[in-house]
């Protein structure tokens, strides 16, 4: 078999099967092998009865001792239970609805049992247990590590793990694109048998290995497209900017507040960049609400007094539309600053001054340098929009673009008619420590906001574990005209999860459950999620923000930096479910103004993790903070609600802490590009890596 065989070519697999493997990006065989378990369900091997521990997943042999079918009329069910001994002691299993385990257990025989054991009025017990004949050939003799996939509704984890299966089973070829000496140096598997290990992991040390093997790779490759942008980059010019001083200081006095010390640092940090005459290339970090709009609007300003213009990137439609009308509000019909020209294209929408008109209009105008400003989607670098005399590039949100989209928001993608490149600002809320960002965007200056506007009251937050306290409070809340989100981890309620977790609640039946709310029915509840056409979402956006909309119930699509100063109130169902950074930027929608504001956390875990999780949110004092305490209460290896979260979204594998192989890979590929920097003698290496720039500058 060949890596580029499509998966269709493998035996067993239908063509619905096909079509779903396709819709989570899986075509061919090289699709699947890259696409990494997120996790792993480890059994423990082997033990014995009297050992089992509450909470975790075991495997125990045992015999049958009784097995006994009844209906509860209770709970409607019909109820198999069987007692399982070993030499060490009993356990009670029950089976729900499954009558015809009593058929197929046999009792006096040995079985191995695999299952969750939990505690029930102090005894241990394992519910719906899966379980195999004891077969003296075919013992089990080590831990079951079942990897768990990423995946789409109606495709199990039962047919990726066999479609693995099967793709190791045959005679696979694949190039190692590492030089040997790196691997051997670093004493890493071949890339073959690493692959192999985090699919079909035999036990948890090999899982181990292979997992800092493509953790390497991965970081390696960042490193190694950073060190070749960055010899590229380095000699090309850009235009410069000069400093309207007098200007700059009416445009702050129009702000209606003071800038903070560190927003005041930061601003000018940006403007010194963009005097220079090559390309800046600067990250400004900052929490939620530390005000970063107005530091990169400075320079907006001065580009455009200087002569050029600015285009300003953001991840969503929503807040496209609010940066432009904000953006339009400060600069229009201003005498100091004339007679400027601001534009707003997105994928439904295109606009100038305020006033619609239409997208070819429009893109001429764009090409004609009679726009200034432009905000939009990555729509503008995507349909190749050529920006005339555009000296400043600012990506907003930068963490929320999705791994190709930011990859082409990069100078070489960006008005490319002449040799002269912007200066580019990304901005992000993530809350990456200096050293570590400075590691992982090589290239990269780093600017940081860690300071709130002064009239900022700290957000209340709170874990509950009920909620009609919390109801009388929103509807205390509501009757002083304040408004409110609710959050929810899904959209709706898909087949897996509601198996697994009783406890989630999708929006929209949050959204029915409040609309049957008696003491709510005056208010205007409204229901936003990801999956709703931009122009509805615009709709409920806007009249949230304007204050028709009293209640917001919606999915974490309100985290990308929507500004509504007058809701005070979020409430988080499902807390757990949520990644701690991805929450901390969820809660700061609230807390915007100078009114006291409030977060609770619903959750009906009893966890002890969980909770201490969700604590740290309320201890933490800036999300810098709570990416060092995330990093302590999680320890290596359970990072992934921090990667999915956004941070740093081209890790698949490795994270932001894996300092120690980032800072390795960080050397060889410093190495490498001095040594070799057309990686002559590295043929499959040189094919990989050219893959990827293509993939990130698609001509
Ligand atoms: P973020 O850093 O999340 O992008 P924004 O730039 O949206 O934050 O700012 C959040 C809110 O704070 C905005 O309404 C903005 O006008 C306001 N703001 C910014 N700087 C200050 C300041 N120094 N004092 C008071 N309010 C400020
Ligand atoms: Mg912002």
């Amino acid at each position: 078999m060949n890596i580029k065989d499509d998966l269709k070519l493998i035996s067993g697999i239908g063509d619905k099967t096909i079509n779903k493997l396709n819709k989570i990006g899986l075509h061919n065989i090289e699709d699947f092998i890259f696409h990494y378990p997120f996790r792993y369900e480890i059994f423990k091997n082997r033990l014995k009865i009297k050992d089992l521990i509450s909470g975790e997943k075991c495997i125990f042999l045992a015999r049958v001792e009784l097995v006994d079918s009844k209906r509860s009329y209770i709970k409607r069910a019909n109820f198999t239970k069987a007692i399982l001994k070993d030499d060490s002691g009993k356990i009670e299993a029950i089976w729900f609805n499954n009558s015809w385990v009593k058929d197929s257990l046999i009792q006096g025989e040995l079985y191995y049992f695999i299952g969750d054991i939990t505690e029930s009025y102090g005894n241990i017990e394992i519910v719906n247990p899966l379980y195999r004949k004891y077969n003296s050939k075919k013992e089990i003799k080590e831990d079951l590590i079942n990897p768990i996939y990423r995946t789409t509704k109606g495709l199990k984890q039962n047919i990726l793990r066999n479609i693995s299966k099967k793709v190791f089973e045959n005679d696979l070829f694949i190039n190692d694109y590492l030089p040997k000496d790196i691997l051997e140096k670093h004493n890493y598997q071949d890339l073959y048998s690493s692959l192999k290990n985090l699919h079909y992991p035999k036990n948890l040390d090999l899982l181990e290995e292979s997992k800092k093997r493509l953790k390497f790779d991965e970081l390696f490759f960042i490193q190694l497209l950073n060190e070749r942008k960055k010899s590229k980059v380095q000699n090309r010019k850009s235009y410069k900017i000069d400093f309207f001083e007098n200007k700059t200081k009416l445009f702050i006095n129009s702000l209606g507040f003071d800038l903070t010390e560190k927003q005041k640092k930061v601003a000018w940090q940006i403007l010194k960049d963009l005097e220079k005459n090559n390309p800046a290339n600067r990250l400004l970090e900052g929490d939620v609400g530390s005000g970063k709009t107005v530091v990169f609007l400075i320079s907006v300003l001065n580009v455009f007094l200087s002569g050029y213009n600015s285009a300003i990137m953001v991840p969503t439609s929503i807040l496209a539309i609010q940066h432009y009308k904000k953006i339009c509000n400060l600069f229009l019909n201003k005498e100091y600053i004339g007679d400027v020209k601001i534009a707003l294209l997105t994928g439904s929408d295109s606009m100038l001054n305020n006033e619609k008109i239409s997208r070819k209009k429009l893109e001429e105008k764009i090409k004609n340098n009679e726009v200034n400003i432009i905000i939009g989607t990555h729509t503008l670098v995507q349909e190749n929009i050529k920006i005339q005399n555009l000296a400043f590039v600012v990506i907003d949100e930068q963490h929320r673009f999705g791994v190709k989209q930011r990859h082409l928001l990069t100078h070489e993608n960006i008005n490319m008619d002449n040799e002269i490149y912007p200066h580019f600002l990304s901005v992000t809320a993530t809350p990456i420590p200096r050293t570590l960002a400075l590691a992982f965007y090589g290239d990269l200056d780093i600017s940081i906001l860690d300071e709130k506007p002064l009239n900022r009251k700290p957000i209340e937050t709170s874990i509950v574990t009920e909620l009609k306290e919390v109801y009388l409070f929103l509807l205390k809340e509501l009757k002083q005209k304040r408004q409110i989100y609710i959050i929810c981890p899904l959209i709706e309620e898909t087949e897996e999860e509601s198996i697994f977790d009783l406890e989630i609640k999708s929006a929209k039946s949050v959204f029915e459950h409040f609309k049957k709310l008696k003491p709510f029915e005056k208010f205007n509840i409204e229901l936003l999620h990801g999956k709703l056409k931009p122009s509805e979402k615009n709709k409920i956006e806007e009249e949230f923000s304007n204050g028709k909309i009293n209640i917001l119930i919606s999915t974490s699509v309100v985290e990308v930096g929507v500004d509504v100063p007058n809701a005070n109130t979020i409430l988080i169902l499902g807390a757990e479910k949520f990644g701690l950074a991805s929450m901390y930027q969820l809660r700061g929608r609230v807390g915007r103004s100078d009114t006291q504001s409030y977060c609770f956390l619903y959750t009906k875990s009893k966890s002890e993790k969980v909770l201490n999780r969700l604590n740290s949110i309320i201890k933490a004092k800036s999300s810098f903070e709570l990416a060092e305490m995330d990093m302590k209460n999680r320890g290596a290896g359970d990072m992934y609600g921090l990667i999915q979260s956004g941070h740093i979204p081209e890790l698949n594998i490795a994270t932001i802490f894996d300092v120690n192989i980032m800072l390795e890979a960080k050397k060889e590929a410093e190495d490498l590009v001095k040594r070799d920097p057309n990686l002559k003698n590295l043929k499959d290496l040189k094919i990989k890596i050219e893959t990827k720039e293509n993939e990130i500058h698609p001509e």
